[in-house]
């Protein structure tokens, strides 16, 4: 048992306002394996009050030389890379996700994250001098945004919540992270890497909690920007709250994403890529490419190694090395992958594998990698986001119709083209409404940046732009 009785909140540890907490369970044991404290609004009001303490004081975190800052977030992914081990071990041990995922992402994501934003802006001038067109001049500054509210899904927990710290902390803004209840065993253990870096108080404060706690941080007066990532049910609430209050907001929320498939693609070449395209964490990431749209003129074959793929995929323990699909994180969201299982064959698509319980596994939160053929893109199964290993195979006739199908969605965030034509590849990826989307392979590179558009969200993340989003421009006019 991994058990916490303080939150990280104003530089040290500190006692709840309440006395409730939160349960953390493994989702391959389906055993309790935690518990933390579940922050209520009071100690949502502290950690807001710490953090916009650190931000105004003028000698203080935003005020501070960019290469001062760089240095303490050097220190911070030192003491997060002593427990990136641990990190990768609580993760795959709360959500499911194969350990080796974990070794690539949760370990190793956020220092990386920390070390590119603190050169950033330590090396990259974050403001310019502008000639003007009537005499003057112009100073164009970017200054830090503020308190920032974090809220962060469980799916890819630490990547994600490294996203928004990264940048946030190396602009000067000082930050209210609340992580999901199920994943929160991981941002305690980041906490205690922060006290250990010596983050000066107030600049990042962690209260886990749920939705409620999570709608009192996004409208607190004292918050000056929002970044969200999770469902775009949540994000449209929390959209809503932040227009009201003219309140700057990034969303990353959900999508369909449409893998397109080429005449001249060599799939079987490219497996491991599509798989990591499409299936990756056990279906629980909102870029892939779940929408798999496959030529006419070779349907049947595409199907095939589809099919293959997914029912060759080794399902077990997320922990043993070996494993590529581990259990989904919770009993809810099995719930909810078999609900849409159950709407795919009702309208009528398909079942080519998978579909139900491994019946070698009696415990954790696991579904078969599934796959349906002959889907219409009007289906359930290819409109709405599943969050689960469940691919949609869609057949198309003319490259035009693939792109008017993958373009036939409320969302707009991944995506991806097979080819053995890269040019042709090229020429169809800029033809499809989304924000990002890879050829042969999907990989986020941390230098671009990454989001959604439609019901995908507004904002994005990683790169420069990723720190812009905690910046305000500022202007000034010098006289000639
Ligand atoms: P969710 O929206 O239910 O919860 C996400 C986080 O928001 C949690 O911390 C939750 O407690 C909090 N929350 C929920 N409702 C809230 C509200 N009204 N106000 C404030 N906070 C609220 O999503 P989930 O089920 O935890 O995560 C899965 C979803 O996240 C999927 O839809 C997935 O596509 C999306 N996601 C998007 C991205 C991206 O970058 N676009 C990345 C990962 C996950």
């Amino acid at each position: 048992m991994i058990e916490y009785d303080q939150l990280y909140i104003g530089g040290e540890w500190t006692s709840p306002a309440g006395s409730s907490t939160i349960p953390v369970h493994s989702a391959t044991s389906e055993e309790r394996i935690g518990v933390v404290p579940e922050g209520c609004e009071a100690d949502i009001d502290a950690a807001v009050a710490a953090a916009r303490k650190a931000f105004d004081d003028p000698a203080g975190w935003s005020r501070w030389e960019p290469s001062q800052r760089a240095e303490v977030l050097e220190r911070f992914a030192v003491s997060l890379e002593k427990r990136s081990e641990e990190t990768e071990r609580r993760v795959s041990l709360q959500n499911g996700m194969p350990i080796w995922l974990a070794q690539q992402f949760e370990g190793p994501f956020p220092p990386l994250l920390l070390r590119y934003y603190g050169a950033l802006v330590r090396d990259v001038a974050q403001e310019e001098i502008r000639p003007g067109m009537l005499g003057g001049k112009s100073v164009v500054a970017r200054e830090p945004i503020g308190v920032v509210a974090a809220i962060v899904p469980w799916n890819v927990p630490q990547a994600i919540t490294f996203l928004k710290l990264a940048p946030a902390l190396a602009a000067g803004c000082t930050v209210v992270l609340k992580p999901a209840p199920e994943t929160v065993l991981d941002a305690l253990l980041m906490s205690e890497a922060a006290v250990e870096a010596g983050l000066p108080a107030g600049v990042l404060n962690v209260v886990p909690g749920g939705r409620e706690v999570g709608a009192y941080l996004v409208a607190h007066p004292q918050v000056d920007k929002v970044s969200f990532t999770g469902s775009t049910a949540a994000g449209r609430a929390i959209g809503a709250t932040c227009g009201q209050l003219l309140r700057p907001v990034t969303l990353e929320l959900g999508g369909k994403s449409a893998a397109i498939v080429l005449d001249d693609a060599d799939l079987q070449s490219s497996i491991e890529s599509f798989f990591a395209a499409t299936l990756l964490n056990n279906g629980q990431i909102c870029w892939l490419g779940t929408r798999v749209l496959a030529p006419r003129s070779r349907y049947d074959e595409v199907v095939d190694t589809v099919t293959g793929l997914a029912g060759s995929l080794r399902l077990g323990d997320p922990m043993d090395a070996s494993t590529q699909v581990g259990p989904l994180v919770s009993a809810r969201q099995r719930d909810r992958v078999e609900s849409y299982i159950a709407k795919g064959l009702n309208d009528g698509a398909r079942l080519t594998t998978g579909g139900g319980r491994p019946a070698d596994l009696d415990q954790g939160w696991f579904v078969e990698p599934t796959v349906f053929a002959e889907v219409d893109n009007q289906h359930a199964i290819a409109q709405e986001e599943i969050f689960g290993p469940v691919l949609a195979v869609i057949p198309y006739g003319s490259e035009d119709e693939a792109i008017a199908i993958a373009n036939a969605s409320d969302y707009g965030l991944g995506g991806s083209v097979w080819t053995t034509d890269p040019d042709r590849g090229e020429s169809v990826a800029r033809q499809v409404h989304t924000g990002t989307i890879g050829i042969n392979a999907y990989v986020n590179d941390p230098t671009a940046p990454f989001g959604g558009i439609k019901a995908s969200g507004t904002g994005r993340e990683l790169g420069p732009e990723g720190l812009h989003a905690y910046q305000h421009l500022k202007t000034i006019y010098l006289a000639p």
